[in-house]
């Protein structure tokens, strides 16, 4: 069995590969509720929608969020009656918040409303949340604090970022399905996702941190950052906001000790000897994500490397 930690796009992206090679019995993904947040009364979870979407086919791929050809006819409206609209909600789209949102207040956890999405959307692989408590990342920035959403979609990660904070994650507890999937594992890895606000809040997991380091699996990272840059998302400012260089090497030493290999892109090949120094191994190659073919390639590389 592998583990995947995932985040929203980046994970999303790299798991249509690795979902063409691994059946459903031998994969568990693990879905970060930090970004999660209410919209109009609706409990909205960004990472676990494109998540699902992505693995349904559904996905709007160029945004890489929301439904393919949804439209925006209810946020209009909520315009028309002065409401704030930053945060694009499409009418399709709409339908699994208020969906979710009505799962939820009949007593289902976030969890079962999970699986129940997926059954529908005919989704094979198992898509858990870390936990079924509240975790909310909020961003303290030159401009105060903000939830994450109002850092990164109201105010496009423009302003700086000097503390992340993940809200409620110390009394949450680990979705114990995450437990036994990361205890029974051959296998971690962790997705080229945002390595502080996806990655990182899944791991501020208490008990989620402690069992991927107990378990003897492999355990290997690929890296969000290609030449310092991430693919889209602002990976590389709050990295340098929290002190720490936006590079393959800097990715490196957030997740130093916890993992044995870390897959960095060919254009970041003179980190090789410094990111093993760290005490990793380091693998080379195309982290890019462009086509299909692209992410079983990237998928069967780490696949490789979790067998060694
Ligand atoms: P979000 O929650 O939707 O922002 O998504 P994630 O946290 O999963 O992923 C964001 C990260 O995915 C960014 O830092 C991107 O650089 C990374 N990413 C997206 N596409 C690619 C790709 O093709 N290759 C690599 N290496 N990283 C990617
Ligand atoms: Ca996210």
């Amino acid at each position: 069995m592998i583990v995947v930690l995932a985040g929203g796009v980046g994970a999303a992206r790299f798991l249509q590969g690795l979902t063409r090679l691994l059946d459903s019995e031998r994969l568990v993904i693990v879905a970060n509720t930090g970004d999660d947040l209410e919209v109009y009364g609706l409990h909205v979870s960004p990472d676990l929608d494109t998540l699902v979407y992505t693995l349904a086919g559904i996905v709007d791929e160029e945004k890489g969020w929301g439904l393919k050809g949804d439209t925006f006819n209810f946020l209009e409206m909520m315009g028309e009656y002065g409401q704030e609209t930053w945060f694009r909600i499409g009418d399709r789209d709409l339908t699994t918040h208020v969906l979710r949102t009505s799962l939820l207040r009949r007593n289902l956890s976030l969890t079962e409303v999970t699986r129940e999405l997926c059954r529908h959307l005919k989704i094979q692989h198992e898509i858990l949340p870390m936990t079924d408590d509240p975790v909310r990342t909020v961003m303290h920035t030159d401009e105060g604090v903000l939830d994450f959403q109002e850092y990164f979609v109201k105010r496009r990660f423009e302003v700086e970022v000097k503390n992340v904070v993940f809200i409620g994650s110390e009394s949450a507890r680990p979705n114990p399905d995450v437990l036994e999937a990361i205890t029974e594992s051959n296998g971690i890895i962790l997705a080229p996702s945002n390595p502080i606000v996806s990655i990182g809040c899944i791991l501020s997991i208490q008990g989620i941190r402690e069992a991927i380091g107990k378990s003897r699996a492999r355990k290997v990272a690929i890296s969000p950052l290609i030449s310092g840059k991430p693919v889209r998302g602002p990976a590389d400012r709050i990295m340098r906001g929290l002190g720490i260089e936006p590079s393959a090497l800097g990715i490196a030493s957030i997740y130093k000790g916890l993992i044995n290999t870390l897959v960095i892109d060919k254009e970041d090949s003179h980190f090789e000897d410094a990111v093993q120094k760290l005490g990793m191994e380091i693998i080379v190659t195309e982290t890019r994500m462009d086509t299909l073919e692209a992410k079983i390639k990237l998928a069967e590389l780490v696949l490789r490397a979790l067998r060694r």
